[in-house]
C-alpha cells in the first residue's frame, strides 16, 4: 500500500473515532493496530489494561461491510460493551450462556439479516449447532478475540472454550483481532499459534511499552497488615480498591475501615447481582471512598481517578497483579500499587499450588461424582447446564471444598466443561396439567387464561418439561407488567398449575462431552506436569518480586550487588519487554536514591564497580575516604579484591 494511500486511510478512521467516540486523535499505538487490520492482517494487539483496545477493533469494523465477531469472557463485559455502544448509536446484539434457543435464534438471525456492526458472544455458543448453521449467512467483518490470553494454556486464565475459535477460522476467511493486556512471549507466541489459520501463520504483533510511568509500586513485608492498611487508607487521598483474597475478609476489612471512620464497602461475587451493581456505581461516583474487594470486582470498570490500589494478600501470579495494580492512575496522575504481604503468605501459596493439582485419579472421580449428583449416564450429557452448588455438591459426597474446586478447575482446563459463575438464568416454566383440563379448571384471575394461551402457543413443549421463557416477551405479548407477570406465574404454581422455576444468578457448569467412561477421561500425565510447570513458574515470579524487599536490613547490600531491581522493570521484563529504565518512585528506587542522598561515597561506589568490571583496579584509584566502604564490599565479595592487593 502507498504511504498516500495509508494516510487517507487514517484519516477515514480519525473521522469515524471523531464521530462516534469524539476522541480528536488515536493513541500511538492504536493507529498502527487499525491500520493493519483495516489492511486485513491478522494482528495480536497487546496494549495495557485502559491503553484503548477497545476502539482498536471497533474503529475497522465500523468502517467495513458486515458484523463484527467479539469473542470475550465475561457477561458482564459483554453486556457493558453492547449497552456502550448503543449509547453511541452503533447497533451491537450479545449472546451468551443463560439465553434461551428462541434468544440465540432471533439474535443470529438479526446478526444474518439485521444491519448490526457486532455481535458480541461466549466463546462455549461458537461450537453450538445453531451458530454453525447461521455461519455461512452471517457476513463477518472481523472475528475479534478480546482477552485473548485466555486461548493459552500456559496463561494463567485459560479457557477451553476459547479453543473453538481456531476451528471458526477453518469456515471464516475474516481477518483475526487479538487483544490482550498480559501475556508473557510464550503466550503470545501460543495465542498466534492457536489462532492462525491452518497452515498459515501470518500475524502482526503490535505492542506498546507497558510502563506506568504515574504509578508508584511499593511492596511491604508486613505482620501487622491491619495497621499498614489504616496507614495508609489514611494517607493517600482519593479513590481506592482493597484486593482481599476471601469474600469474608472483604466484609471484616470494609468493617474495620468504617470503624476508623473511613467511607468503604465491599464487594465480592457472593452478593446478589443487584446489590453488586448499586455498590459498583456508589464507589464509581466517588460516595464511597475505598472498596475492599476480591478479584471479581474491576474487570471492564473504568474509572479514571483511582489514587491507589492496595493488595492485602499476595496474589498468584504477575499477570492478575499487574492487572489489578493497573486499575490505579488511568488518568495519568500520580497513583499508588501497593502489595502487602507477610511470611504466611508465601505458605498459603505453596499450600494452593499442592491442592491445586489434586492426584489425576482424584480429578478423575470429581468427574464422576458430577455426573452421578445429575444422574447423567455415561455416553450422554453433552450440551447440559448443570447448575451448580459447590457446598452441596462437597457435602454430599464428603469432599474438601478446595481440592474439589481445583479438580473442577482442572477439568475446565482440559476441555471437559466449562464452569461459570454467576451466571444468570432465564425463568423456566412447565404446564403441569393437561391441555383439555386446563380449560375446566377455575382461574382465580382473569389475567391467568391470556398468559396460559400465549405460553401455549410460543413454547409448545411447555407440557412435557420446563421451558426457558422470555420474560421480556411473555410480558409484551399478554399485555402485562414484568413483576405483574411474575406475581401471575407465582400465583398459577400455588394452584398447581404450572411448575415456576423463577430466573435466577448462579455457578453453572456447561457440559462439552458425553460423559466419559472410567479411564477414558482424557487426562494426560505429561500435560499435567506442563500445567503444574507453568503454574509454578508464575508463583514463583510472584514470590521473587517480594522477596526483593527494599525494608530488609541488608537492602542497602543487596541493592549493590543487583539484587533488588527497580519494580516496573521486573514486571514488564515478565511480560517479555527486555528494555525498559528504572521508575524512579517504586519503593526500590526510593531505596537507591536514599541511599546516594545520605551517602555521595554511594555513587563512587558504581564507579568500583565499574572499574572492576572493565577487569583491574588498583588501590591507589580509590580516595582514601572511600576505603572503609570498599573493605567491607570486599569482604562480602560483592567486589573482589584489587589487582595489588
Ligand atoms: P482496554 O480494553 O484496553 O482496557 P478500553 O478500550 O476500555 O481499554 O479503553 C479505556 C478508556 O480509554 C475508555 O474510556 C476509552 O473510551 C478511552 N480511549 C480509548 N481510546 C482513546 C483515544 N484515542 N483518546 C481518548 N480516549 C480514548
Ligand atoms: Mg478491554
Amino acid at each position: 500500500m502507498t504511504e498516500d494511500k495509508k494516510s487517507n486511510i487514517i484519516q477515514d478512521a480519525l473521522e469515524v473515532l471523531r464521530k462516534y467516540w469524539g476522541y480528536s486523535s488515536f493513541r500511538l499505538q492504536q493507529e498502527a493496530i487499525v491500520s493493519a487490520a483495516l489492511e486485513g492482517s491478522d494482528v495480536l494487539a497487546m496494549l495495557p489494561t485502559g491503553g484503548g483496545k477497545s476502539v482498536c477493533f471497533q474503529v475497522p469494523a465500523l468502517m467495513k461491510d458486515g458484523i463484527a465477531l467479539v469473542v470475550t469472557p465475561l457477561i458482564s463485559l459483554m453486556k457493558d460493551q453492547v449497552q456502550n455502544l448503543e449509547s453511541r448509536g452503533i447497533k451491537a446484539l450479545a449472546i451468551h450462556m443463560g439465553m434461551s434457543s428462541r434468544e440465540v435464534d432471533t439474535a443470529l438471525n438479526n446478526a444474518a439479516y439485521g444491519d448490526f456492526k457486532f455481535l458480541y458472544l461466549s466463546p462455549e455458543r461458537l461450537a453450538t449447532r445453531i451458530f454453525q448453521d447461521y455461519l455461512p449467512v452471517l457476513n463477518i467483518s472481523y472475528i475479534v478475540v478480546d482477552e485473548a490470553h485466555c486461548i493459552s494454556q500456559w496463561g494463567y486464565d485459560f479457557r477451553p472454550d476459547y479453543l473453538n475459535i481456531g476451528q471458526l477460522r477453518r469456515y471464516c476467511d475474516a481477518p483475526v483481532l487479538a487483544l490482550t493486556a498480559t501475556a508473557t512471549p510464550e503466550v503470545a507466541e501460543d495465542i498466534m499459534d492457536r489462532l492462525s489459520r491452518p497452515g498459515f501463520r501470518n500475524f502482526k504483533l503490535i505492542r506498546s511499552g507497558f510502563e506506568r510511568p504515574n504509578l508508584s509500586y511499593i511492596v511491604r513485608r508486613s505482620e501487622d497488615k491491619l495497621g499498614q492498611l489504616r496507614n495508609i487508607c489514611s494517607k493517600l487521598k482519593g479513590s481506592g480498591i482493597v484486593y482481599v483474597r476471601s469474600r469474608r475478609n472483604c466484609e471484616e476489612l470494609s468493617s474495620f475501615l468504617i470503624s476508623l471512620g473511613e467511607s468503604a464497602s465491599f464487594y465480592h461475587a457472593g452478593l446478589s447481582s443487584a446489590l453488586r451493581t448499586m455498590r459498583q456505581e456508589e464507589w464509581k461516583s466517588g460516595k464511597v471512598r475505598i472498596m475492599c474487594c476480591t478479584n471479581a470486582f474491576g474487570m471492564g470498570i473504568d474509572k479514571p481517578d483511582v489514587r491507589f490500589v492496595l493488595h492485602h494478600d499476595l496474589p498468584e501470579s504477575p499477570e492478575a497483579y499487574f492487572q489489578e495494580a493497573g486499575r490505579a492512575g488511568r488518568d495519568g496522575k500520580h497513583s499508588y500499587a501497593v502489595l502487602l504481604w507477610s511470611s504466611s503468605d508465601i505458605r498459603r501459596l505453596k499450600q494452593i499450588e499442592r491442592t491445586s493439582f489434586p492426584s489425576l485419579e482424584y480429578i478423575e472421580g470429581i468427574y464422576h461424582k458430577i455426573h452421578l449428583m445429575y444422574q447423567i449416564p455415561y455416553d450422554a450429557g453433552e450440551g447440559r447446564m448443570l447448575k451448580f452448588d459447590l457446598g452441596a455438591f462437597c457435602s454430599r459426597f464428603k469432599l474438601q471444598f478446595s481440592e474439589a474446586f481445583y479438580a473442577i478447575r482442572y477439568l475446565e482446563r482440559e476441555g471437559h466443561w466449562s464452569y461459570a459463575e454467576d451466571v444468570d438464568i432465564p425463568t423456566r416454566v412447565q404446564i403441569i396439567v393437561s391441555r383439555t383440563a386446563l380449560y375446566d379448571i377455575p382461574l382465580p384471575d382473569a389475567a391467568m387464561m391470556p398468559l396460559l394461551e400465549c405460553l401455549m402457543r410460543n413454547y409448545p413443549g411447555i407440557f412435557s418439561s420446563a421451558v426457558r421463557i422470555d420474560e421480556d416477551f411473555v410480558a409484551a405479548s399478554a399485555g402485562v407488567q414484568q413483576g405483574q407477570l411474575r406475581q401471575l406465574l407465582y400465583n398459577l404454581s400455588l394452584n398447581h398449575i404450572i411448575r415456576y422455576i423463577p430466573a435466577a444468578n448462579s455457578t453453572v457448569i456447561c457440559l462439552r462431552h458425553n460423559r466419559w467412561r472410567p479411564g477414558n477421561v482424557a487426562l494426560s500425565p505429561g500435560r499435567y506436569r506442563q500445567l503444574q510447570d507453568s503454574f509454578h513458574k508464575r508463583l514463583e515470579a510472584m514470590t521473587d518480586y517480594v522477596a526483593m524487599d527494599s525494608d530488609a536490613p541488608d537492602a542497602a547490600v543487596l541493592l549493590r550487588e543487583g539484587k533488588l531491581q527497580c519494580r516496573s522493570r521486573y514486571l514488564l521484563a515478565y511480560f517479555g519487554q527486555a528494555e525498559s529504565g528504572d521508575c524512579g518512585h517504586c519503593d526500590i528506587c526510593r531505596l537507591r536514591k536514599r541511599i546516594k542522598e545520605a551517602d555521595p561515597a554511594e555513587d563512587r561506589l558504581e564507579k568500583f564497580i565499574n572499574i572492576e568490571k572493565s577487569g583491574h583496579y588498583s588501590l591507589g584509584d580509590i580516595p582514601a575516604a572511600d576505603l572503609p566502604l570498599l573493605r567491607s564490599l570486599i569482604a562480602r565479595g560483592t567486589v573482589p579484591p584489587p589487582g595489588d592487593a
